[in-house]
């Protein structure tokens, strides 16, 4: 069921041992809103921990408390009387679910999700998950601290592209603004997220050099294999090297975690990638949105670069006068990798 904001605060405070999670391959938003609502919440002298079904980026794991961060074991359990999902609807939550059976209230900003299982709590137009905790924060009359505000203020960074993208909004600033007031220092935060080791650069090299156009430059891929992967912390940031060539209105990035692993992420300038991802069992947001093909590299890309195009033909963002039917969607992509690489 959708809640407010002021009923979303109520369960909160009528809880007293509350696990709270965030979704796997979990980004800035996702483990700065966990940690910030983590100490809100133990602030208010309630029982809180936090559960993550997979590893913490190390760029993150500097960050207040994230050292608390635990992942699930196979079989573990944990006795809560409230289950808070952030940033995701349950449906990526990995082993959580069977970590306990308490009720769930979910906190998020993605436009996809249709979460009915639990309370719901979500706001499309907030910049971060972490921009909502910033205002359930007021809405609690819980401080804002140094160490909450360098939470808050990391997922709201991450999320907007260090408040480039099209989803930062007044409120974001007015957000990130008092987070400053409480302490942040942003040039210390972009440091410490843009750190990379010398041999991730040059991995950044090396994927740039997977780097091809299809759809006559409309669209933008870049290829992670498992070798590669294997030799990264973490793909963050990666698409952003490509998604500025100027042709393209859709930048992806394939990436082979493990066998028949292939997690997509995409971008684009205005293609409402969020659909694109639905189609694909994914979601996320109309200009940054990612999904997970259960594929081999070489299928994986198939089946994206072919989604990618029937969405733009059927949207009007390429011609359907170039590919009259799918068959020719897939001979086009093929031909324009050749083309252009
Ligand atoms: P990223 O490319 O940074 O992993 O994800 C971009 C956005 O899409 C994020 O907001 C992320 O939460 C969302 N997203 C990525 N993968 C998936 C997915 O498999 N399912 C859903 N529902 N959202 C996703
Ligand atoms: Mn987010």
């Amino acid at each position: 069921m959708k809640i407010t904001l002021p009923v979303a605060a109520e369960k909160l405070r009528a809880a007293d041992k509350i696990l709270i999670t965030a979704h796997i391959n979990p980004d800035g938003d996702a483990i700065g809103s966990t940690l910030a609502l983590l100490q809100i919440l133990r602030s208010m002298g309630k029982n809180a921990e936090i559960y993550i079904d997979d590893k913490i980026p190390k760029n993150f794991s500097v960050m207040p408390f994230a050292e608390e961060i635990r992942q699930p074991r196979e079989y573990e359990k944990f006795d809560a009387d409230l289950l808070v999902i952030l940033d995701t609807a349950p449906d990526r939550i990995g082993k959580i679910k069977d970590l306990t059976g308490a009720p769930i209230l979910n906190i998020d900003h993605h436009i996809t999700n249709k979460n009915e299982e639990g309370d719901l709590y979500i706001d499309a137009n907030a910049a971060a998950t972490c921009e909502i905790i910033f205002y359930l924060c007021r809405e609690l009359s819980a401080e804002i601290t140094k160490n909450v505000a360098v939470c808050l203020y990391t997922g709201i960074a991450t999320d907007t592209g260090f408040f480039n993208y099209s989803n930062t909004r007044p409120s974001t600033f007015r957000a990130a603004a008092a987070l400053v007031e409480a302490g942040v220092e942003p040039n210390l935060i972009s440091e410490q997220l843009e750190k990379r080791t010398f041999r991730e650069v040059q991995i950044m090299s090396a994927a740039l050099q997977t780097t091809k156009l299809f759809y006559g430059g409309k669209v933008v891929g870049m290829f992670v294999d498992r070798e590669l992967y294997s030799q990264v912390d973490t793909t963050e940031g990666l698409i952003d090297l490509i998604r500025v060539i100027d042709s393209a209105d859709v930048a992806f990035l394939i990436t082979e975690k493990e066998k028949n692993i292939c997690r997509v992420s995409m971008r684009s300038k205005g293609v409402e990638v969020s659909e694109i991802a639905k189609r694909l069992g994914g979601g996320g947001h109309v200009r940054a949105a990612g999904c997970t093909i259960y594929q081999n590299m070489d299928i994986a890309k198939m089946t994206l670069i072919r989604t990618i195009g029937e969405f733009m033909i059927e949207n009007g963002y390429l011609r359907p006068i170039d590919f009259e039917n799918r068959e020719e969607v897939d001979l086009a992509a093929m031909n324009f990798e050749n083309e252009q690489s």
